[in-house]
């Protein structure tokens, strides 16, 4: 199987053993024997999942730039048109059809139980991919009931699937964006909003009017792509979006140390391009300035008064069997949780001990270091 893999994907064989030694790729025999590309090799993506049962390849899902500076990329980085999609926060997820079964694959290229187990009815994606057995489709799962990004949506409180890209299994390559929503809508199949294909010369106008609105309801921002998609698509976020990822992720700032800094970055970069005022820069800056300094502060207090640091997510209606099986998967990949279990719903905590032994210690030792 390494060699035919190895010819599939233009990696010599000792690199792939080699891979498998280090880590870097592994192996694993449920729900059936596949590889996963735990880092990128070569041209060939981290979270590339290799079925070693019948040699399909699921290709990782390609990193997206951030829009720093809007009226340049739009100038410079597109063609002709700009299709605008809305970006929507939840967490990413291949669903691939194999011998009649849906999966779906996370970023990082696990088969995570818990979204296959809420996505095994979905009849719509099933007739589609059995129609289209070349194909994958990649989606945000949104809604407050999943133990990775719990956010409320109104068009799906507790769980949904969202279809953004159309993709060939092995090749990577995403269908068109208008070829993608008609056959999304004759499935039946939901699918991120498109706001829109716009000339170049309308697109800035047009995406500043959605990214305004998007920021009001509170919604992540957009995702701009080639209608041909023969071009990288890329993202911008919202000014209300950039600062609930500061101020969840200073809730455990030592765990997610990095990361802001391009958030506050393109808040800087808007505030130039949009020409804001005075007044109106210096209202960011005050959220931005509290969306650290209010959480920090939080998790300091609730270190000294002896409480951990987590996160908690509330799974209703779960069955036992695959509550326990998600229970092992994410303490697989060393993300350390507590359960319990309430009537009718489990609650995970994820458990952040970075931020927490590193506040001990200050708040022990006085220093940083
Ligand atoms: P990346 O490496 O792609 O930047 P990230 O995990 O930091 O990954 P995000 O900042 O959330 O991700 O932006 C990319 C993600 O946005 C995609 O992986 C996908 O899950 C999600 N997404 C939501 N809506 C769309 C859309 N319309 N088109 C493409 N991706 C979308
Ligand atoms: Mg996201």
């Amino acid at each position: 199987m390494i060699e035919s893999i190895s010819k599939k994907l233009g990696i010599e064989a000792w690199r792939i053993k080699s891979a498998i030694e280090r880590g870097i790729i592994q192996i694993y025999d449920k729900p059936f024997k596949h590889m996963i590309f735990r880092r990128g090799i070569s041209r060939i993506e981290e979270g590339t999942v290799v079925n070693l049962e019948n040699g399909d390849i699921i290709r990782g899902y390609p990193k997206i730039r951030r829009v720093l500076f809007l009226k340049q990329v739009i100038r410079k980085h597109f063609k002709e048109r700009i299709a605008v999609e809305e970006k929507m926060n939840g967490y990413n997820i291949r669903i691939y059809l194999y011998d009649g079964k849906l999966y779906a694959i996370t970023r990082g290229g696990f088969i995570c139980p818990y979204t296959t187990y809420m996505i095994r009815d979905m009849k719509n994606i099933t007739r589609f991919l059995s129609d289209f057995n070349n194909f994958i489709l990649c989606c945000e799962a949104i809604g407050m009931n999943n133990p990775y990004i719990a956010k409320e949506y109104p068009e799906e409180r507790s769980f949904g699937i969202f279809v953004f890209d159309i993709r060939e299994k092995f090749t990577n390559n995403p269908i068109e964006v208008e070829k993608k929503y008609k056959l999304l809508n004759e499935y039946n199949i939901r699918s991120v909003r498109l706001f829109g294909i716009y000339k170049k010369e309308e697109a800035y106008e047009n995406i500043l009017k959605i990214v305004n609105e998007l920021d009001k309801e509170g919604r992540e921002g957009i995702v701009l792509k080639d209608p041909d998609m023969k071009v990288e698509p890329v993202k911008y976020t919202t000014t209300a979006a950039n600062i609930e990822t500061i101020r969840k992720g200073f809730e455990f700032p030592f765990d997610f140390a990095q990361g802001y800094m391009n958030r506050i970055i393109a808040e800087a970069f808007k505030c130039f391009e949009l020409n804001f005022n005075e007044e109106k820069i210096r209202e960011i800056a005050k959220r931005i300035g509290e969306s650290i300094l209010i959480p920090f502060v939080n998790s300091i207090k609730k270190v000294y008064n002896k409480g951990f640091l987590s996160e908690k997510f509330e799974l209703k209606n779960l069955e036992e069997d695959i509550a326990s099986e998600l229970i092992e998967f994410l303490r697989k990949q060393g993300i350390p949780i507590m359960v319990k279990k309430d009537e009718n719903k489990y609650i995970i905590e994820k458990i952040y001990n970075t931020s927490y032994n590193k506040i001990r210690n200050i708040l022990k030792e006085g220093f940083y270091d």
